[in-house]
């Protein structure tokens, strides 16, 4: 059984209040782990050790920043099938999915943005009136707040631009699946990480995600996690009119055009529907399929779903892993139900799995596809977040675009055409922060990432995070 700590200034400290939370292996319903149930005496250590750093850190030539950031991806990459093994087993992913994508995904989140923090620049403008520069200043001390559904990669997502452009953290992980950011945690120490740099209180979303948003001495939140919370979160924020980014839910259309192109079609259908069980903010749950083949594509979708290998993360045979928890499973079931109260046809799955072995009280569900809903039904407009495909046909692009946009989310799309200037039309008009053309998930850690509508505010990647984490002043020159 593995007892967590928290990394407050350079100690690795068990929470103030001396309780702790249980942790559960998904794949076996075990607790495998406890967690310190932190609180606001928590946060208001970390904030202070961070307070401490910050002239230090903050003054560090971007160079040097890059030199500990760098480190610390190091450090990681050399454990990295510690770190798999740990996430698959504390999130129930698949380990291939854990070792070869998300694990190595944090690796390249850490460099991404120590190569930033070098060559982060401000602008200047000049001929209108005086000489203007622009000093791109970080905010301080800064909150981050991560989810479940890819643990490290999301953790590093966030810590990793705040830290780039010279801020102190304070981060939470999920209370669900907290061991990766632990073990980084203890990385940083290791390496000899500058101290109260980075800090990791653990603990519920209600007791440290809010004691962090509510602090006074954060001047900015980075949040990434369901709708209904970042909309408290956003509410808390406005008092104080502190800095938030939202990354929140999707309930993505992923729309087939009949001419779509065939090479690798179905495999990047399947993946964009079921990777990780679904819960991926990015996973089309709703594919809108030209009614000219429709049939054929619902056919071979449900034929592959049946095919797909659900059950230990351990076995490398294993596709599907379990889903992160009892509430989360027993919500993917009431969703299912609630599809049948609807009218829904399940074509397959929609039933709870028991794998025999040691994996038979573990939180599994049978990929599920469906059809026979219309748009503004709870099921094709609600985040399911679960292995759950929903199937409608369209007759031509406008009905395609209309079922795409009737939900109130807005994070992104796929959209699978041969005609170039289909394409471009349809991106242009699909009310989504990301859209692919003929992929799914193809990701340059460049681009602008985020969602409109219910899905967010603001944008990360890239400079978008890197000006997200610091403070723009113009500095005006009379050249007369
Ligand atoms: P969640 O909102 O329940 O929790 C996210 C984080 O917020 C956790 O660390 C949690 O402890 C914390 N939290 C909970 N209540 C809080 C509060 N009152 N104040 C501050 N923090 C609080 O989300 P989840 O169930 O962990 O994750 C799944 C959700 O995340 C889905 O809706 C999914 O779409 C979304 N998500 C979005 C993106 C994106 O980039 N847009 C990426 C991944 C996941």
């Amino acid at each position: 059984m593995l007892s967590l700590t928290q990394l407050i200034g350079d100690r690795a400290l068990p929470a103030a209040s001396g309780t702790w939370l249980d942790v559960h292996e998904p794949a076996t319903a075990r607790v495998h782990a406890l967690c310190p149930d932190g609180d606001a005496a928590d946060v208001a250590s970390a904030v202070e050790a961070a307070r401490s750093a910050c002239s230090g850190w903050s003054s560090l030539p971007g160079s040097e920043r890059a030199r500990w950031m760098n480190r610390l991806a190091d450090a990681l990459e050399s454990r990295i099938d510690e770190f798999a093994r740990a996430e698959s087993r504390d999130a129930g992913k698949p380990l291939a999915l854990a070792r070869d994508i998300e694990i190595p995904r944090a690796v390249s989140n850490l460099r991404f943005f120590a190569a930033a923090a070098m060559q982060f620049a401000s602008e200047s403008h000049q001929g209108q009136a005086g000489l203007n520069y622009t000093l791109r200043q970080p905010l301080g001390v800064v909150g981050c707040i991560s989810p479940w559904n890819l643990p490290l990669y999301l953790f590093t997502w966030k810590i990793a631009p705040a830290l780039a452009a010279g801020n102190c953290v304070v981060a939470k992980p999920s209370e669900v699946t907290p061991v990766t950011a632990w073990m980084l945690g203890e990385l940083a120490r290791e390496i000899g990480f500058p101290a109260g740099v980075l800090n990791i209180v653990h603990g519920l979303g209600p007791k440290v995600g809010q004691a962090i948003v509510d602090h006074p001495g954060v001047k900015a939140v980075s949040f990434t996690g369901s709708t209904a919370v970042g909309q408290r979160i956003a509410a808390a924020c406005a008092s104080s009119l502190k800095k938030v980014s939202l990354e929140l839910g999707g309930k993505n259309p992923t729309i087939v055009f009949a001419d779509a192109p065939r090479p690798g079609l179905f495999d990047t259908l399947m993946r964009s529907a079921f990777q990780n069980s679904g819960q991926i903010c990015l996973c089309g749950s709703r594919m809108l399929i030209e009614r000219r083949i429709y049939d054929e594509v619902r056919d071979e979708l449900v034929a592959r779903a049946r095919q797909l290998r659900v059950g230990d993360p351990d076995d490398p045979a294993t596709q599907q892993g379990p889903l992160v928890s009892r509430a989360h499973c027993d919500k993917v079931r009431g969703c299912i139900a609630t599809a049948r109260d609807e009218g829904a046809v399940v074509l397959c799955g929609g039933e709870a799995l028991q794998p025999p072995g040691r994996c038979e009280n573990g939180w599994f569900m049978a990929p599920t596809i469906i059809e026979g809903l219309g748009p503004y039904t709870r099921t094709n407009t609600e985040e399911i977040f679960g292995p759950v495909l929903s199937l409608q046909a369209f007759d031509d692009e406008e009905e395609a675009l209309t079922l795409a946009n009737a939900a109130s989310y807005g994070l992104s799309a796929s959209v699978w055409t041969s005609d170039l200037r289909r394409a471009h039309r349809v991106a242009e008009r699909l009310e989504a922060g990301i859209v692919w053309i003929n992929t799914w998930l193809e990701r340059d850690l460049r681009t602008p990432f985020g969602g409109v509508k219910q899905s967010g505010l603001g944008r990360e990647g890239g400079l978008e995070a890197m000006r997200f984490f610091t403070e723009a002043k113009n500095v005006c020159i009379n050249l007369g």
